[in-house]
């Protein structure tokens, strides 16, 4: 019998695959796509390197950089471009560049915040006077994203800042994404200060100094990771086809796999979760509903490609954020050559679009054709942009984005205690302990640490 087996070859069931194959364990590794990596994909295009998923990683957690160091990508390690990191946000349908010190939703400079037009006065009189907010007495329950936002900054904060910046990372609605679980370090600081102004100001004097990127990635895109862990499975059984039930043996698991069944002592599902549970409604029904309840939201990306020559003036800064607000199509766009460095030729840029995000699934159904037409609509409308693009991409990502609603920790605390009675069955993914990139690679990285272990 092997080891183990790992349902899913996205980011989380790569890194556990090579961490175990690393160790000399027998993993088989089962993939329902042709193409391993998950949303982890790069397409060559024009001469431009497109991410169709995820384009960067926050620099400030390591477990991707390690991964990626070791792997011996080193020096194929880029940063965002910060010293021209602008991002626009639109209001009464022009775009608006945040203003500068500004963390998330958090000012941290008075100047650019008295005289930016993206909020009104009573909202900057509102984040002024929130400096001198003292520590709750009490512990705080579990609160949205809204209402934490609201409660310190008033709606306009939501609506301008919380909202725009959580539907451009997370795809998610600031109403029912829980604060507790999405940006932690914000209960934390309230827990301390009472004001996150405050709070944010007293922890950025103790962070070291340091020009780092916030945001990393690999020149020639993210699939060269999934390309160097690939070539770094020695011994690992890679079959392709899609897992569709799980059964227990005496001393681990049998999964069945177009009508064969594997079986190893350690099962490690790394599907989103709602896959997850049903692959467990047999096994364990309470998990099985769980895992269920866990949401996700729907999104795409859609790169378009102009030449220089045909833009109707020179783009600057990263991209811009469009609010719920005054949202037509587009949710996000990332000026893709501005960002980063090595993405495209001279002569070129390249704009990624960001569309759908929760409750806007629909987009997804939309043809090709139509959605051009719409994201060129909007970008007609933001940057005066009537160009025909000399080619495009799209990529539909379906119900791809976990979505940390308020209760998740309730539910994630439940399920980790049902899965505990199921000894070598192992959860990993953008489910359970963070979605990014880095977050789903030290999720593997210590499940696969805990069955060597
Ligand atoms: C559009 C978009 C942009 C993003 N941008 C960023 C970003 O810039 N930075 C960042 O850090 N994060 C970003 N994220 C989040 C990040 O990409 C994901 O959280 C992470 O890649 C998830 O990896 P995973 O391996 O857990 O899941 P996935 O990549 O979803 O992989 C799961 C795999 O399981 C397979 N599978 C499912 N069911 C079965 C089955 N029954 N049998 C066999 N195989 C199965 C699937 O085919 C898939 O390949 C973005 C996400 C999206 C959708």
């Amino acid at each position: 019998m092997r080891d183990v087996i790992i349902i899913g070859g996205g980011i989380s069931g790569l890194t556990a695959a090579y961490t175990l194959a690393k160790a000399g364990r027998s993993v088989t590794l089962i993939e329902r796509e042709a193409s391993l990596g998950g949303l982890l994909q790069t397409r060559q295009l024009g001469g431009c390197v497109i991410e169709a998923g995820p384009d960067s990683f926050l620099a400030a957690k390591p477990a991707a950089t390690d991964l990626i160091r070791e792997v011996g990508l080193a020096d194929d390690l880029i940063g965002s471009n910060d010293h021209q990191r602008v991002t626009y946000i639109q209001r009464h349908g022009r775009l608006v560049p945040m203003p500068d010190g500004l963390m998330m939703m958090v000012p941290t400079k008075i100047w650019p915040m008295v005289t930016t037009p993206l909020l009104s006065w009573p909202t900057k009189i509102r984040m002024g006077l929130e400096y001198f907010r003292r520590p709750p007495v009490d512990e705080l329950p579990e609160r949205s994203v809204a209402d934490f936002v609201r409660n310190h900054y008033g709606q306009e904060a939501v609506d301008y800042l919380a909202e725009p910046l959580l539907s451009g990372v997370y795809g998610g609605d600031p109403a029912d994404l829980s604060i507790n679980s999405t940006l932690t370090r914000f209960v934390d600081l309230e827990k301390q200060y009472g004001s996150l102004t405050r709070g944010t100001l007293a922890s950025r004097q103790k962070a070291p100094p340091g020009s780092a990127s916030l945001f990393r990635t690999l020149k020639g895109g993210l699939h060269d990771l999934v390309k160097a862990l690939t070539a770094r499975l020695p011994g690992v059984e890679h079959l392709r086809g899609e897992a569709s039930a799980i059964r227990y043996l005496a001393d681990g698991y049998e999964v069945a796999l177009g009508g064969e069944w594997l079986a190893a002592r350690h099962l490690i599902i790394a599907t989103p979760a709602w896959a997850a549970s049903r692959l467990l409604a047999d096994l364990d029904p309470q998990l099985h509903n769980l895992l269920r309840q866990v949401d996700y939201s729907s999104s795409m990306t859609v790169a378009l490609g102009y030449r220089d020559q045909d833009l109707a003036k020179p783009l600057t800064g990263f991209g811009f954020l469009v609010p719920a607000k005054e949202r037509q199509t587009l949710v996000a766009c990332t000026f893709v050559g501005r960002k980063f460095a090595h993405r495209t030729p001279e002569g070129v840029s390249l704009l990624r679009c960001f569309l759908g995000g929760a409750g806007r699934a629909a987009v997804l159904e939309q043809s090709d054709e139509e959605i051009l037409a719409a994201t060129r609509a909007d970008l007609q409308r933001l940057l005066g942009l009537t160009a025909t693009p000399v080619f495009h991409s799209i990529s539909r990502w379906p119900r791809s984005m976990a979505q940390y609603t308020v209760g998740h920790a309730r539910r994630m605390a439940e399920v980790d205690e049902r899965t505990r009675r199921h000894p070598g069955l192992h959860l990993i993914g953008n489910a359970y302990r963070g979605i990014g990139i880095p977050d789903c690679i030290q999720l593997a990285r210590e499940t696969a640490g805990r069955i060597l272990a």
